[in-house]
């Protein structure tokens, strides 16, 4: 019946950190942990013990925001919207033979605005800005990140700073500047981005935004998995495949899921969660399989995945943990494999995906390959971009 946002009220209670048990006020604007020996992200928490039926899911508009009881915007009136989330299931159609006995989807995200998911992150943060009475939000971005909070921010009426690095292809900086942001192009990769921008942020009362060290991106990316979870009709696939750079898109659904049995919407069973990486900046993977709790910072360069060129994640802890609770596992790919899936993926199953995603398809054939990935387990990837803002870099 109701598409309308105004009539149903946030479970939000509190935000809690995940390392060391704080709770941080919800109603006030918050960043990481506040115990200094901490500074670890914070998760928000709702009321899920309220008896919530599904059946207020029925009749509503496919966007992320038909979970708004699970969601932190708590005034209908701050939520900035261009029709972010339930993004489509699309089963691998004509590469069959690849697949033998699974099944395997992707979970399309390429048709968000500015092309990414980074609009369920940046589209979440960004309203929870607004109601919080932020007026100049930064960002340091790889690119996808830096679009949507230009874009989002211009709905929003605020105004953005947006640091990039200068090897990112011309797309995400052209965005950037017609959504209006400030663009400063730095020599460097996301980690000097993020150096520079911690500065100028102090100087300039600039509220910052990156990945995971504000609560918010997080609750947006996790809308993916309450997607998950509707479209294969309150069961979970067997094995989820997800590119990681800082990770919050993997946490988030890890998250959603916890939140979900807690509701008694799902039961117990937990697909096996998949980091893949680029061979480029594959902290997680080398930490994962010398079965460590931390990753270290690594950053081989130059990668076409550009939201990939994450040298370490802020969250590192919290990937790894729930990788090992999964049973999953984490794998890198190389520039020339996403490049050979990227070409194959489009000429045979029509969609041209960004090479984030495309990682995932050749860490899926890999995976198969050495029976990790059993006969009969249904298979999700997660294509997190629009393959169109990424042609510079692709030989074709
Ligand atoms: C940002 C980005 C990623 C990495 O996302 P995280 O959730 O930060 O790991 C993957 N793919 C694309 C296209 C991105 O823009
Ligand atoms: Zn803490």
């Amino acid at each position: 019946m109701t598409g309308n946002f105004n009539q149903h009220r946030s479970l939000l209670v509190n935000l809690k950190c995940p390392e060391c048990g704080t709770l941080h006020d919800a109603g006030k604007l918050n960043t990481v942990c506040i115990n200094d020996d901490c500074r670890s992200t914070l998760f928000a928490q709702y009321h899920l013990s309220e008896g919530l039926s599904k059946d207020i899911l029925q009749g509503r508009k496919a966007s992320m925001w038909r979970y708004r009881e699970l969601l932190p915007v708590t005034d209908a009136k701050n939520i900035v919207s261009m029709g972010e989330g339930f993004t489509p299931i699309i089963p691998i159609e004509n590469l069959k033979h690849e697949t033998g006995e699974n099944e395997v989807f992707w979970k399309d995200e390429s048709g968000n605005p500015t092309g990414s998911f980074k609009a369920r992150g940046i589209g979440m943060a960004v309203s929870k800005a607004k109601e919080l009475g932020i007026k100049a939000i930064a960002t340091p971005t790889a690119g996808n990140a830096g679009g949507a909070l230009a874009a989002y921010a211009a709905r929003a009426g605020i105004k953005a700073i947006v640091y990039m690095p200068r090897l990112t292809p011309k797309v995400f900086k052209d965005e950037c500047r017609l959504y209006g942001a400030e663009l400063l192009e730095v020599d460097g990769n996301i980690s000097d981005c993020g150096k520079l921008i911690n500065e100028h942020a102090l100087l300039n009362h600039w509220f910052q935004i990156s990945t995971l060290k504000e609560p918010y991106r997080l609750e947006g990316k996790k809308t993916m998995g309450y997607e998950i979870a509707e479209q294969f009709n309150w069961q979970v696939p067997d094995v989820i495949l997800y590119p990681t750079g800082g990770g919050t898109g993997l946490i988030g659904i890890w998250k959603a899921f916890d939140e979900l049995e807690q509701l008694g919407w799902i039961g117990s069973k937990r697909p096996r969660m998949v980091a893949v990486q680029s061979e480029s900046c594959n902290g997680i993977v080398k930490a994962f399989e010398t079965g460590l709790h931390t990753a270290a910072f690594v950053d081989g360069g130059f990668t076409i995945a550009n939201g990939l060129r994450v040298p370490k994640s802020y969250a590192d802890k919290v990937i790894l943990r729930l990788l090992y609770a999964s049973h999953g596992c984490a794998i890198s790919v190389s520039d020339a494999e996403m490049n050979a899936a990227v070409k194959q993926i489009a000429k045979h199953e029509g969609m041209l995906i960004a090479p984030e995603g495309a990682a995932l398809w050749q860490a899926y054939k890999k995976l198969k390959a050495s029976q990790w990935i059993k006969p009969g387990e249904q298979v999700l990837m997660i294509n997190t971009g629009s393959g169109y803002k990424y042609l510079e870099n692709i030989s074709i």
